[in-house]
């Protein structure tokens, strides 16, 4: 299994790894493994992932 954090490519074991999951197709899929959320954190930013995501950007 790889172990290599998607976003320094350390094994995320040698830390508090954070692993993220995406619905596909009706089935749950790791889509990214992270040393910790510091390293989670630089991927969402570096990837623009959460820009206008929020789920609640539409309530008023
Ligand atoms: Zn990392």
């Amino acid at each position: 299994m790889n172990k290599a954090c998607t976003y320094c490519g350390s094994d995320v074991h040698a830390h508090e790894p954070v692993f993220v999951d995406e619905e596909q197709r009706g089935e749950r899929t790791t889509i990214g493994q992270f040393c910790n959320y510091a390293c989670l954190a630089q991927h969402i930013e570096n990837n623009e992932l959460e820009t206008g995501a929020c789920c609640q950007l539409d309530r008023s």
